[in-house]
């Protein structure tokens, strides 16, 4: 069976004005309304009363207009929370009329706006789930014989529209058959059944003029006897087109369905597939309608956006809108603090969790990350995932790799060798060494390493609030650990300096030359190119240059912490230290080397590596294996390909000017800085004094999250807000964040 198409001679706008007068007594004017395979008409009367003339297609049988016309007095009496038309008859006391062959009914008016042109708010996306399951609802106490047979638009024959596949663009088929392959997987006798409306598409749901009620459901021309949770999918369909978020909203439908008809799991679970293959098969239809009657618009309305929305959604991983349309449910309430409870019972109990009430967040993409109810997030923190979270690039890279081999660096591999002259052509010539490990630790514990077996020494200088990892040694290296809770102090053969911060107006020059003159001697200079807990600051000029001099003349190397800060951040380098003019001895990477993947590396010079080279094997049984070496190789790529350097440098330009103009107006606003993507301010409660405001900043986080944006504090006093995105942030989430920082500071 295939749509029906209209081949009737059309009517016009006079016939309508002629059967109304012939057949209704009427005196009016008319004028045509879009419709698929009816004819339609909103009649006007002098005297202001106004009318729809429902003329029906040539092959619509009568059994289905009194299936209509019985629904519509049912729903009158028993679905009053919302406006029904009253069915007119003829002066002959007919309810269904004859013209031409057609049937013709006239209904009263109905005054409202199309859903399709008002502002979806999620109000009114609930409010449409309430009325569907109000006339869901309503249903249940009506029965008629009309109403079983097998049409086209039902959602259980969706497998009517496959046929059609072949008429679809070879790229999109592939997602369509797949969404219908999906529908044909419904389980149809767990889901409840009765009649259904079948076709609340966005122009056939009415809204009040202010767009906060529904009003009204029109056109009954699709009713049929099917899985009643149909009706919602139907309406998800098209409450999805043209979302920023379509998942949200649907979920949002969803909650408003499920509050006044609670829906089953069953129901919950295949609500999303069903209305997937609403849109799935009105593309088909379209295709067919094209190609069968080409001035029947009526089918392409809402073609454009539904191809757009099915591109998406094929995106999504499969059963992530079906765990949010539970939630949006009530399923996942409790979950979240069994969820803790489970967590707390095994992990340990020092690993923290941000956010008073924790997020739970089940998907990321790009720059933006999803709880568990849908909501999205824009991730302004996380630096690991540089390129954007999953991007499909990586982790197309990682899953083909994985899915071929998988070893380590005892045999030869082309990625091995490709990745280190890619990853040491970014450097100065010099740092032409490098060793593949599996974190920021690591890392900095092997640059350890290096410069005391090429030093002979041990001691070290490093900066004040310094954090270099997580292992026995570089807690030694950390003031932020060893001066922070639980810290045993500074040991012995470690060196703190001042941070160089110019806000605070603090002294600096000559320190680590000072630092030297105090110590045995001097193995290392552990330094970050731009401090990251030390509250996002930027070194002053010249810094690193006299910094590096004076360990130098003490003998000792130079080691550039770029863990945070590498890899384009910085926007007008690759490096940060570049931004310094030196070159370090010893570059350590982690982070966002691998986009999320456990990837790291050290980079030096042939003479330290050799120094290091004694005789002792370094294996690092993780470090450089094949997967991990296609996921660098990816990265690179993307950041070349896409401009992400370019694109720090000039979204985090627009950003560091947008918060300038912030704390313009806020006072509490003390201080902005920042390179490319690596930015942040300091909030304090007295321009003046510069007392920090600690408190205000975690409110300020707290808040942000709950407009949807991530951030967090960060320095000595905790007072700095950091910024350090996805590189894919642009200058539009630049806009937004903004927006929201100016809702939530104090004024
Ligand atoms: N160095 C710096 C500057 C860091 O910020 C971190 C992690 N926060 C590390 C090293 C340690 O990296 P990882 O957590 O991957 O061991």
């Amino acid at each position: 069976m295939v749509p029906v198409v209209d081949k009737a001679p059309r009517f016009s706008a006079e016939h309508a004005v002629r059967l109304a007068a012939e057949l209704y007594g009427l005196d009016v004017a008319a004028v045509p309304l879009p419709s698929e395979r009816d004819q339609n008409f909103r009649l006007q009367a002098a005297a202001g009363a106004q009318y729809v003339l429902k003329i029906a297609n040539r092959d619509e049988p009568r059994e289905i207009l009194e299936l209509q016309n019985a629904s519509i007095r049912h729903l009158t009496r028993h679905a009053t929370g919302l406006a029904w038309p009253r069915l007119i008859p003829t002066a002959a006391g007919e309810n269904i009329a004859h013209a031409g062959g057609h049937h013709v009914r006239l209904f009263t008016w109905i005054d409202g706006v199309c859903f399709a042109v008002q502002p979806h708010t999620p109000a009114l996306l609930n409010a449409l789930g309430r009325a569907l399951a109000e006339i869901d609802n309503a249903f249940e106490g009506f029965a008629h014989p009309g109403a079983q047979r097998t049409f086209y638009w039902d959602l259980r024959q969706s497998a009517l529209a496959r046929p059609h596949l072949d008429l679809l663009p070879a790229p999109q088929r592939q997602i369509i058959e797949d969404f219908l392959d999906d529908c044909a997987a419904v389980e149809w006798d767990r889901l409840r059944h009765g009649f259904i409306h079948g076709d609340a598409n966005d122009y056939n749901v009415l809204t009040d003029a202010a767009g906060s009620r529904v009003v009204s459901v029109l056109d009954f021309g699709d009713m049929v006897h099917s899985a009643t949770v149909c009706d919602l999918a139907v309406g998800i369909a098209y409450a999805m087109l043209d979302k920023q978020d379509p998942i949200e909203a649907a979920a949002e439908v969803v909650r408003g369905y499920h509050a006044l008809r609670p829906l089953t799991d069953p129901e919950i679970d295949a609500v999303y597939t069903l209305a997937v293959a609403r849109l799935a098969m009105s593309v088909c239809y379209s295709a067919w309608q094209a190609r069968v009657s080409p001035q029947n618009e009526y089918l392409s309305i809402s073609e454009a956006p539904a191809w757009a929305l099915l591109g998406r959604l094929a995106r999504y991983p499969r059963g992530w809108p079906r765990e949010v349309f539970r939630r949006a449910c009530g399923h996942g309430a409790h979950d979240l603090t069994a969820l803790l409870d489970r967590r707390r019972a095994h992990l340990g109990p020092s690993l923290s969790i941000s956010y008073a009430r924790p997020l739970h967040i089940i998907r990321g993409s790009m720059q933006h990350l999803y709880d568990a109810d849908g909501r999205r997030y824009l991730d302004c923190v996380n630096n690991v995932a540089h390129v954007g979270h999953c991007h499909p690039r990586v982790v197309a890279a990682e899953a083909a790799q994985s899915a071929l081999l998988n070893t380590n660096t005892r045999y030869l591999h082309e990625h091995l060798v490709d990745y280190l002259e890619r990853l040491t052509a970014t450097l100065p010539a010099r740092l032409s060494v490098a060793f593949l490990v599996s974190s920021g630790s690591e890392a900095n514990e092997l640059a350890l390493r290096l410069a005391r077996a090429h030093t002979g020494r041990e001691g070290t200088i490093v900066v004040d609030t310094a954090y270099h990892g997580n292992t026995n040694a570089l807690v030694d290296l950390s003031p932020y650990k060893f001066n922070g809770p639980g810290g045993r102090g500074k040991p012995r053969h470690v060196e703190v300096v001042p941070m160089p911060d110019v806000y605070r107006g603090v002294r600096y020059a000559g320190s680590v030359a000072e630092a030297a003159r105090r110590m045995d001697g001097v193995a290392a200079f552990f330094c970050e190119s731009a401090l990251s807990c030390g509250g996002q600051i930027i070194l002053p000029d010249g810094y690193l240059n006299e910094a590096y001099a004076a360990v130098r003349a003490a003998g000792g190397v130079c080691v550039a912490d770029e863990v945070q800060t590498g890899f384009g951040r910085a926007g007008s380098h690759f490096w940060m230290f570049e931004t310094q003019g030196v070159e370090p001895d010893i570059v350590t990477m982690g982070k966002p080397i691998g986009n999320g993947h456990p990837l790291a590396a050290v980079v030096t010079t042939r003479e330290i590596a050799s120094s290091f080279a004694n005789g002792m094997e370094y294996f690092n049984t993780f470090g450089g294996n094949p997967v991990s070496c296609a996921v660098g190789l990816a990265v690179l790529d993307v950041i070349r390909d896409e401009g992400l350097q370019e694109n720090a440098r000039d979204a985090g330009g627009y950003l560091l000017r947008g918060l300038r103009d912030l704390g313009g107006r806020h006072p509490t606003i003390g201080d902005v800085r920042g390179l490319g993507l690596f930015l942040g301010f300091e909030m304090v409660r007295n321009p003046e004094t510069l007392e920090p405001a600690a408190e205000e900043a975690a409110e300020l986080v707290n808040r942000m999250k709950d407009l949807g944006v991530l951030l967090s504090t960060d320095g000595p006093m905790h007072n700095t807000i950091k910024i350090k995105p996805p590189l894919v942030f642009c200058r539009g989430d630049a806009d937004f964040l903004l927006d929201r920082l100016a809702q939530v500071l104090p004024q």
